[in-house]
């Protein structure tokens, strides 16, 4: 594990400001994935200090337990917040000295509408520099705003692996809408046998397919031609581009459109989200203004996988296997990712942008 063994030395207590930048959950998420893996703690204060309800939320918590139970639980890895206690709900505040991570079947719960993915994004790192394979059975929310749903994670995962063997299996058992919850998915990990692939995604590739689904539960029947509807217009896609999903009522209530865009050399997914107080149309329109902001673009890689590729592009260069990718556009959470990482790993993230082609994203 070479980012282990060259960070090793370099145990001080890293410092870290929930406030810095994006100041949102990432921040914290990345430190705990980067700290298991490298062996180094870290310090972090005024965790989610620009959000409305700053500290840790049930989605945040379950991250802090999920990477206590990864690094060898309580015994190994030690979590305590500003008063030396066991971390709680609210907590502004967190030292956390990590374990080495291992692999094994885990069950993390969200217990709440809270995203589970992003707590599959907390372990996945450690895990797949871990000796064997991982299952995990996670709970919790599968598709919500402001985070990856399971199809994103579905349908983008393989660039995670760059051209290695598959790195996750995910399996959506049950979908968990916002606020109603109670989705549930299997993932498992496969740490690949040659160390994390180099990430090189600088063009698109011909592309291959392009479709939607709108996924529904429990709401007013007509939504969902609706919704699909507007798709069908703006981009003049065929029925079959056209997937009406509707699901048992007991997943809802709940509504995600999804639209997947396919390319020799990525699969971008856009989603949005239904809920009481906005219309099919505008929920539609959202993300037809979305996907249209991706196609004009040149850029294979779409603003959220943007940030998310970030550790698996340090991670392998360290293991001697630089890439590097061109994003559509350079947010604040790829800015922030980009100096949370740096804080642990030996690197610079260079981040510069080309024309037409949107930002090169490298290490
Ligand atoms: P908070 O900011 O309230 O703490 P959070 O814990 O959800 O919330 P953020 O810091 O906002 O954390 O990070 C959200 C993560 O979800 C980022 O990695 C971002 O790229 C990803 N994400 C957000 N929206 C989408 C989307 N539509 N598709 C894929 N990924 C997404």
């Amino acid at each position: 594990m070479a980012a282990r063994k060259k960070t090793k030395e370099r145990r001080k207590m890293i410092e870290l400001d929930g406030s810095a930048g994006e100041g949102g959950g990432q921040i914290l998420r990345t430190a705990l994935a980067l700290s298991l893996a490298s062996g180094q703690p870290f310090r972090i204060d005024n965790i989610r200090a620009r959000r409305p309800k700053p500290g840790l939320l049930r989605q945040h918590l379950t991250c802090v337990q999920a990477a206590v139970a990864v690094g060898g639980g309580a015994a190994e890895t030690i979590a305590r917040n500003s008063e030396g206690n066991e971390v709680r709900l609210g907590d502004t505040c967190l030292q956390f000295t990590p374990g080495k991570a291992r692999s094994g079947d885990y069950e993390f719960a969200v217990g709440s509408a809270g995203s589970c993915t992003l707590v599959l994004q907390t372990v996945l790192w450690p895990l797949a520099l871990a000796q064997g394979v991982s299952n995990l059975l996670l709970r919790g929310g599968t598709h919500n705003p402001m985070a990856p749903s399971l199809s994103f994670l579905k349908h983008a995962a393989p660039c995670f692996a760059g051209d290695g063997d598959a790195l996750l299996e995910l399996e959506l058992r049950r979908h968990g809408f916002y606020p109603a919850g109670g989705g549930e998915a299997q993932v498992r990990i496969h740490p690949p046998a040659q160390g994390i692939a180099a990430i090189n995604l600088t063009e698109r590739g011909k592309p291959l397919r392009a479709w939607a689904e709108c996924l529904h539960a429990g709401i007013p029947r007509g939504v969902a031609a609706r919704e699909l509807g507007v798709l069908k217009s703006a981009f003049g896609w065929a029925d079959d581009q056209l997937r009406d999903r509707g699901l048992r009522a007991n997943e809802g209530p709940g509504n995600a459109l999804v639209v997947v865009l396919e390319y020799e050399n990525i699969t971008e997914v856009f989603a949005s989200y239904g809920d009481k107080a906005t219309s099919a149309e505008q929920v539609a329109h959202r993300l037809v203004k979305e996907v249209r902001g991706y196609l004009a673009h040149a850029a294979p890689v779409g603003p959220h996988l943007a940030d998310q590729l970030m550790i698996p592009l340090a991670l392998a260069a360290l293991q001697g296997r630089p890439g590097q990718y061109f994003a559509t556009e350079l947010t604040e959470h790829a800015l922030t990712n980009a100096r949370v990482i740096e804080k642990f790993l030996p690197l610079r993230f260079v981040m510069k942008p080309v024309d037409a082609k949107g930002v090169v994203i490298s290490v």
